[in-house]
Parts: C-alpha cells; sequence; structure tokens
C-alpha cells in the first residue's frame, strides 16, 4: 500500500502515520523526520538543511526528492509506504510521479487531512507541552512565530497540491478536526476502497 498523508503542521498526520504503520507493516516515511536526522548527524544534506528548517520555510526540492527516491528503494519500503511530509510542492508531486513510474508503482491513495487553520496553534502548543512533559527536546520549529511561516509554506505551495491530486483523481479527504478515532475510521473506510 502506497499513501501520500497532505496537511498543514499539526493537522494529525502523523499521530495517523504511526497507527497505519503499526496496522500495515509499511514504513512511516516522514521527511521532516530525515532532515532532522540528517541534521543531527551533522550529514552534508543536514547542514544545509538545518537553518532553513529552523525558520520555518522550505528545504530545497532536490534535496527532498533525492533523500525519497534513496528511502523508498530500502528494502522494508518494498511492500509499501506512508508518506508524511511530502510532497510539499508540485514539482516534487511530479518528481515523485516519474519515480513511481521508472518502478512501476503507483499510489494507492492521497488522504488530505481538510482542518481550521485557528486550531493549529493550539495543537502544536499542545505537542510541544506533551514533548516536554515526557522529558523529550522540543522541535526548533514547534514555536509560534516558525509556525507561522510554516503555515503560510504550506498555503503558498502545498495547498496547490489538492488541486493537483484532485486532477489526478487520486485524492480523498477527511476532517482532520475530528477525534483520532473518527479520522482513523475515516482513513481505513478510504484504503477498504482503495485495495478492494
Ligand atoms: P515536518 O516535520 O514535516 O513539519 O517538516 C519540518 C521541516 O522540514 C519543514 O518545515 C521543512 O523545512 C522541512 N521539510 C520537511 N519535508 C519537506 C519537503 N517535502 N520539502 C521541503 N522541506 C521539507
Amino acid at each position: 500500500m502506497r499513501l501520500i498523508l497532505l496537511g498543514p503542521p499539526g493537522a494529525g498526520k502523523g499521530t495517523q502515520a504511526s497507527r497505519l504503520v503499526a496496522k500495515h507493516g509499511i514504513p512511516q516515511l516522514s521527511t521532516g523526520d530525515m532532515l532532522r536526522a540528517a541534521v543531527g548527524s551533522g550529514t552534508p544534506v543536514g547542514l544545509k538543511a538545518k537553518a532553513v528548517m529552523d525558520s520555518g520555510a522550505l528545504v530545497s526540492d532536490d534535496i527532498v526528492v533525492g533523500i525519497v527516491s534513496e528511502r523508498i528503494e530500502e528494502d522494508d519500503a518494498r511492500r509499501g509506504f506512508i508518506l508524511d511530509g511530502f510532497p510539499r510542492t508540485v514539482a516534487q508531486a511530479e518528481a515523485l510521479g516519474a519515480m513511481l513510474r521508472r518502478k512501476g508503482l503507483k499510489l494507492d491513495a492521497v488522504i488530505e487531512f481538510a482542518v481550521d487553520e485557528s486550531a493549529l496553534l493550539s495543537r502544536i502548543e499542545k505537542r510541544a507541552a506533551e514533548t516536554v512533559a515526557t522529558g523529550g527536546t522540543v522541535r526548533a520549529d514547534d514555536n509560534p512565530e516558525a509556525l507561522k511561516k510554516r503555515l503560510a509554506a504550506y498555503r503558498e505551495q502545498t495547498a496547490h497540491l489538492v488541486d493537483y491530486y484532485r486532477r489526478t483523481g487520486e485524492l480523498r479527504t477527511v476532517d482532520g478536526m475530528a477525534s483520532i478515532n473518527t479520522v482513523a475510521s475515516s482513513i481505513d473506510a478510504i484504503l477498504a476502497e482503495a485495495v478492494s
């Protein structure tokens, strides 16, 4: 099963992706996580990406397409994967389409999390507080200033993907403001239909 989860920061993509990983035994490929790992280990990609990520802007398409293309070649992604945070631009979506066509693969669904933007700041603040409470380190971009920029980047670039995937007929939408369980059921219904 190959899926894309699409939605602004704080929409609940990560939560649903973790559940789908456990349920379907396929990896969650989060470009944000991969980039943070690269920053953490000080690789050349990490060094290039760090300042851009901290500010909340988008890392260049070349870098991100490169890491995804390598990652989906790995063994654990052979049976499928959940893309979280990628693609973020139409150029990335086109590159992904070309990548999959070359490998003779196709997407099963693109799931958009529709959310009320005004609720996102409090969700991000809650995520930061929970991280602190559990002794974790808060992400450098989980603060109001960077969130504003991440939302602006979403509106300017990523929102176009919704139109893109609507045109390809792959787009499905769930209500990201519903409870975690309700969103989970909606996703399961979409997937049951997609693979039937
Ligand atoms: P996320 O964890 O998905 O919120 O991503 C955190 C940050 O990583 C973003 O604000 C971007 O700076 C960078 N990033 C993650 N995925 C992408 C992507 N597909 N394209 C460009 N930048 C990305």
